[in-house]
């Protein structure tokens, strides 16, 4: 089922849903429904598995020289997102990115996930390959989520690559991603939503927001977003802050600013006990509050670490 028909048919309810990712190279399923099953007790209706691109490796060989290897280390996405679907009959929502793909290969991804059964894509560009400044496309591939989305809208029509098969339309609910604190490459929020606008018309079902723990930034960005026209539902994303390590590296890898006031709790801390109990008090506040907006849907990054978000859902659900 579409995560818009779950939104809908909750009539107004806030629903729960998280995102994990596929396990490191050489880990087994196992290991993913271990982060999974402590979360089930919740219905999520859906649960994502994010899509990781290849990065570059040196390793050595034994006369000492360096070689260059290529290599994903989480594959996966499309298996684990079956083994989901099988096992714990909730809707699993893959996300498909541009960077390391061709056409080609998105397209025959995408026939793998119709057949599968998969009703839902988030539909991503990606960052650059670590290692490298700016992101690149592959040769054939696309630069901007925006393409991705036409191709999987086109796919929606029955328009393949090269041909059309009237039959073979996929109907897939396409999500993207939005950013309450704008990306971090566009130069404002007003012109990251303009862009952002371009991916709804060109067919976007719902936006999945960056991590935020100021609420009112969701808030502004939902105002933002409704005045430019943008009525598909806005899911806000969610991540416990855990470790005081976060209050450097959050910024750096998300893009996000933290508030002040959890900062200055944050380093009052003595331990990472007391930031994690504080990360599952803040957060349990502000999804309160989100709750109260009306908000569809509290989607979690649970990055492979559901206790907390266990915690929290226990408080809400
Ligand atoms: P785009 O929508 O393509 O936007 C990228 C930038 O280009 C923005 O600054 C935008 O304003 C600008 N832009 C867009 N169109 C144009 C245009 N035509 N001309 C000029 N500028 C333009 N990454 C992964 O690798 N795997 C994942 O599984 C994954 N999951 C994610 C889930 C969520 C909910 C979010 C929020 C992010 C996720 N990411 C993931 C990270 C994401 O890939 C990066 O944030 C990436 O840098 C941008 O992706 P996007 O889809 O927002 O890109």
């Amino acid at each position: 089922m579409k995560v818009t028909e779950h939104i809908k048919k909750a009539e107004g309810k806030t629903l729960f849903s998280f995102e994990i990712l596929p396990p490191k190279k050489g880990e087994n399923l196992q290991s993913i429904f271990s982060r999974i099953d402590p979360l089930v007790e919740f219905n999520p209706p859906f649960i994502d598995v994010t899509y990781h691109r290849e990065e570059y490796e040196y390793r050595e060989l034994p006369n000492g020289l360096l070689q260059k290897v290529v290599t994903r280390r989480r594959p996966g996405t499309v298996g684990i997102c079956a083994a989901i679907q099988h096992k714990y009959k909730v809707d699993a929502v893959p996300h498909l990115i541009c960077g390391g793909f061709d056409k080609e290969e998105t397209e025959n991804t995408l026939i793998d996930l119709n057949f599968l059964g998969i009703d839902n894509v988030l539909v991503l560009r990606g960052d650059a390959i670590k290692n490298e400044g700016a992101f690149c496309p592959e040769p054939n591939g696309h630069q901007y989520a925006a393409e991705l989305l036409e191709q999987v809208a086109n796919l929606n029509k029955g328009q393949y690559l090269h041909e059309e098969f009237p039959d073979g339309a996929t109907d897939y609910c396409i999500g993207v991603a939005g950013y309450p604190e704008k990306h971090f490459e566009s130069p404002n929020l007003s012109t990251d939503l303009y862009y952002l606008k371009k991916k709804v018309s060109a067919g976007a079902d719902y936006i999945v927001t960056q991590l935020f723990y100021d609420n009112q930034k969701y808030f502004d960005f939902v105002k933002r977003c409704r005045e430019t026209g943008i009525t598909i539902p806005i899911i806000p994303g969610i991540k416990p802050i855990s470790i005081k390590k976060h209050l450097t590296l959050l910024p750096n890898i998300f893009h996000m600013d933290l508030p002040q006031p959890l900062v200055l709790e944050i380093e009052k801390c003595k331990d990472n006990k007391q930031v994690y109990d504080l990360g599952i008090e803040w957060t349990t506040h502000q999804c309160k509050e989100l709750m109260a907006f009306g908000v569809p849907v509290l989607h979690f990054y649970s990055m492979g670490r559901p206790e907390n978000i266990r915690k929290i859902a226990q408080e809400l659900f």
